[in-house]
């Protein structure tokens, strides 16, 4: 028996219809490459973006299925994509634009991208590559300055684009079925794959990421978006904002420390979003230059690595400012998990529960998780039992765009495997020790290389820790700690071992430390274990 209920397609549609009908009022605030500040609220940004969908149709020639690619920092424009795109029943795909030239060109060309609108700053980059995207037919140039030139061919103005087109446009009607807009991972772990969301599945994900056991995000909040649009559309906050009438607050360019706790500051800021590597930027500036008055910033939501315990436990002392911990992937819209204390923790002693903010946390309704056993059995939730974690749900991908085999992904009875190692407890608090990828093994013996960087970044001498696996003749692989010290710190190997011998088994610790200026970081601003692997293993140590 069916139900009796309307059908109303869940579109990003209805959700910028919402945010204009409901919080027209509300502000978007964009700190542009040039340092100026623009400042608009929602129903401006619904006019322009009605125009824009106008101009997609009319003079970019853009039909329902067609792709449009973006490779912009976060800015309003690019807010204004993100609706107008999948508002003519077109995919928005948001181009990754700390890759490498070979990366953006392999991931154009296989998206089949047919325009893509870009940032004046970012024009050079792509300059470079152009006679191998011979398939885009347009490139539209944002917040390009006076008298810009480029030899991109069929280059636009973005402004001029929508200048004389109307504000009257009825959306294209889709089916909440219907992709939506497109993402490739970041190529961590490999090659780019591409993942095409629905119009149903962001808008259920966003409703999730707003809710009160994830973000919880309101109308009284101002969102700092540092995770870039393209590392899976922000974790979605372009959609919670409209959703949740929270004011949207854009940093573009303007990702260094100094620059975000100024606009932390300024714009009064209440929720944001990042890495760790963001956050530990933040706290080592504030340490510096604590601003005059306290920042109003209630919660901040961290994803993407382990976040350092000791980054959690320094926020809420120095600041007074609480964080929990998200795992997801671009698999997974991203957000799977959310690590939030509930009303049970209150008995905990502290130390107990900052360890509970950084595990990754429990389920959110939508998803399913399981930690599947090498053996291929069920873990159980004792807190110890690793295996891999495996995902079904509303929001998680069913194949790779254009792979034609995905069976190396998914199990037989269709869960996502994520490549991710973890336990899960008894309150169903998700812990991950490794990706698989990552594990070391040693003597066969299994060892955890972020359980390592999270102890060695608990030293008060190191400020980042990475750890790779190295060959090993006896013991077919060992770990290499690759650390950075604080300023004016020093440290022997000696010490360092001795210090995790605290924690760890003898065949554990690793044999090899070395001291680095700095560890390399992926697109994402993730440590980059493929260039470390690449920097420390192919040239033999
Ligand atoms: P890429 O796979 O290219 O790095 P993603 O952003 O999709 O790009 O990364 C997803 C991966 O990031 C997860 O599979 C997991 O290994 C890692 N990850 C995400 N969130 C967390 C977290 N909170 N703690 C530890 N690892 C995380």
């Amino acid at each position: 028996m069916k139900g009796q209920m309307m059908h109303y397609p869940l579109t990003t549609n209805t959700i910028i219809e919402y945010g204009n009908r409901v919080f027209a009022h509300k502000e978007i605030v964009t700190k542009l490459p040039d340092g100026t500040r623009h400042c608009y609220t929602f129903q401006d940004m619904y006019v322009r973006t009605k125009k824009l969908a106008n101009a997609l149709v009319n003079q970019l020639n853009i039909h329902p299925g067609d792709k449009v690619a973006t490779f912009a920092w976060n800015h309003y424009q690019h807010l204004e994509l993100y609706y107008a795109i999948p508002g003519v029943a077109a995919v928005c795909h948001p181009l990754n634009i700390r890759l490498s030239h070979e990366q953006v060109e392999y991931i154009v060309n296989h998206a089949e991208d047919k325009v893509i609108f870009i940032d004046a700053t970012l024009v050079p980059f792509f300059e470079k590559i152009v006679p191998l995207v011979d398939q885009v037919q347009h490139f539209v140039i944002i917040n390009a300055p006076q008298h810009f030139k480029t030899t991109l061919p069929n280059a636009i103005d973005y402004e001029e684009l929508i200048a004389n087109e109307s504000s009257d446009f009825n959306w294209v009607q889709v089916d909440e079925n219907d992709a939506c807009a497109m993402c490739y991972t970041s190529g961590t772990t490999g090659a780019p794959k591409g993942v095409l969301y629905s119009h149903r599945s962001i808008y259920l994900h966003a409703q999730i990421v707003l809710s009160p056991n994830a973000g919880n995000i309101s109308t009284f909040d101002k969102v700092l978006m540092v995770v870039p649009q393209f590392h899976v559309f922000a974790w979605g906050l372009p959609f919670v904002c409209m959703m949740a009438g929270a004011d949207m607050i854009m940093p573009s360019s303007h990702l260094q420390p100094v620059s975000l706790v100024e606009i932390l500051d300024k714009e009064k800021v209440t929720f944001a979003t990042g890495v760790p590597t963001i956050w530990m930027g933040i706290y080592q500036e504030l340490k510096k230059n604590p601003p005059k008055e306290k920042l109003l910033l209630r919660d901040y939501m961290v994803g993407g690595s382990a976040m350092p315990q000791s980054l959690v436990e320094g926020f809420e002392k120095d600041f007074g400012i609480t964080g929990f911990t998200a795992w997801g992937m671009t698999e997974t819209s991203p957000l799977g998990t959310v690590s939030r204390l509930q009303k049970m923790h209150s008995s905990l002693s502290q130390e107990e529960r900052y360890k509970t903010m950084v595990k990754q946390g429990i389920e959110m309704p939508g998803v399913e998780i399981r930690i599947v056993k090498e053996d291929g059995t069920i873990a159980p939730k004792d807190g110890e039992t690793v295996g891999e974690i495996q995902i079904r749900g509303a929001w998680v991908i069913s194949s790779y765009y254009k792979m034609e085999d995905n069976s190396a992904y998914f199990s037989n009875d269709g869960w996502f495997k994520t490549g991710d190692v973890a336990t899960m407890d008894a309150n169903g608090y998700l812990h991950i020790t490794d990706r698989i990828k990552d594990l070391i093994k040693s003597g066969g013996e299994w060892i955890s290389s972020v359980a390592l960087e999270l102890a060695l970044m608990a030293h008060p001498s190191i400020s980042e820790a990475c750890v790779i696996a190295i060959p090993d003749d006896r013991w077919q692989e060992r770990p290499l700690a690759c650390v950075v010290m604080k300023e004016g710190e020093t440290i022997s190997a000696e010490i360092l071992k001795a210090f995790l011998l605290k924690d760890f088994a003898p065949y554990q610790v690793p044999d090899q430390f070395i001291s680095i200026a700095q560890i390399p970081k992926t697109s994402v601003g993730k440590f980059d274990k493929k260039e470390l692997r690449r920097m420390y293993t192919a040239d033999g140590l």
